[in-house]
């Protein structure tokens, strides 16, 4: 049995880790501040005798006498509107402390180490589809910039302790991904558009709505976390982890209004809101043998039967 540390195991992407590695026979250490994350997600896990919460910021050091075998850096604030603003400090911390503090862990514990870093990486990009050796179009300076810049900063620091320390290091780019778990009013698209629809209210198109994202389903990105972790100690990625099929978000809206029913309505943009995001995942399927097998139809299906228990509790906020 591996001991697993799970940091941001209450949020999204956290709690769908978590209850897959527990049913695969692990025993998992979920750390969270729960900022984003919801002890609601992971309340159900608290009676299994494998599963332990400790609540934690990392960006303070953590220790643990026992080994511990992987980590899955996954902790830190990821919509927009959680992030920037009053957070952004914050955010920048969780990122770079964060990392540093984690992989002080893993060294100490000769742990293997995965970093959820994001396609924001590659900013505003400016070529498409996005290949991980493509550099990236980042504002330093900008509103999304306390996330792009401090996901950009622990990458770095990740490859210091691998050529430094010679740590086991994993860093997969996660592009949107969305499913069962997702909080109703963090404001991302998906969960926002299906809140709204399910709750009679127009759907919130941000500008004209011809920017585009490609939106990956939750298992499929669970499948290829655990994939990336177990792999040799000679593959680090970067790795690029998303569903490859790109939609406008307007077209997103009218999938979703088919599916609930509703109306648009238009937004400002916010700033520095990418044009459009589409992974090129031809190394995920040559190293991993890994490609995501959820179309956004069956995807959304899902969602929005998750999301109905959860509408109670939307408010339309963001
Ligand atoms: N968006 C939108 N309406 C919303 C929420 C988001 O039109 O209610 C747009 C947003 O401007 C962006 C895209 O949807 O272009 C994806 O936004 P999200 O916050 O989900 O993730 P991002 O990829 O920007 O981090």
């Amino acid at each position: 049995m591996k001991t697993i540390l799970v940091t941001g195991g209450s949020g999204f992407i956290g709690t769908n880790l978590c209850i897959r590695l527990l049913n695969e026979g692990n025993r998992v250490l979920c750390l969270d501040n729960n900022y984003t994350g919801r002890t609601e997600n992971i309340a159900h896990l608290f009676s299994c005798k494998n599963f332990i919460f400790i609540e934690h910021d990392i960006c303070n050091p953590f220790h643990w006498d026992e080994k511990i075998d992987q980590i899955y850096n996954l902790a830190c604030p990821a919509s927009p509107p959680a992030y920037q603003g009053m957070h952004a400090i914050e955010t920048t911390k969780t990122c770079v402390l964060g990392a540093l503090n984690m992989l002080e862990l893993a060294k100490a514990h000769n742990a293997v180490i995965l970093q959820a870093s994001t396609s924001e990486v590659y900013g505003d990009p400016l070529e498409s589809p996005q290949k991980e050796s493509y550099s990236g179009n980042v504002n330093p300076i900008g509103v999304r910039s306390c996330y792009d810049e401090g996901k950009r900063c622990a990458e770095s620091l990740f490859f210091d302790y691998h050529r430094l320390y010679g740590v086991n290091i994993k860093i997969v780019r996660i592009f949107n991904t969305y499913g069962p778990f997702m909080n109703p009013n963090d404001g991302r698209v998906v969960s926002n558009f299906i809140c709204q629809a399910l709750s009679g209210k127009a759907l919130t198109v941000y500008g004209d709505g011809r920017q585009t994202r490609s939106f990956c389903y939750i298992d499929d990105l669970i499948d290829v976390l655990i994939k990336t972790i177990n792999s040799p100690k000679s593959f680090t990625g970067p790795l690029n982890a998303g569903n490859p099929a790109e939609f406008s978000v307007k077209e997103l809206a009218e999938c979703i209004i088919d599916k609930i029913g509703g109306t648009i309505c238009y937004k400002d943009l916010p700033q520095d809101d990418p044009r459009q995001r589409k992974p090129d995942i031809s190394l995920a399927m040559s190293a991993l043998d890994w490609q995501p097998k959820i179309s956004l139809d069956e995807g959304l299906d899902k969602t929005i039967a998750y999301l109905k228990t959860q509408i109670h509790l939307f408010n339309n906020r963001n």
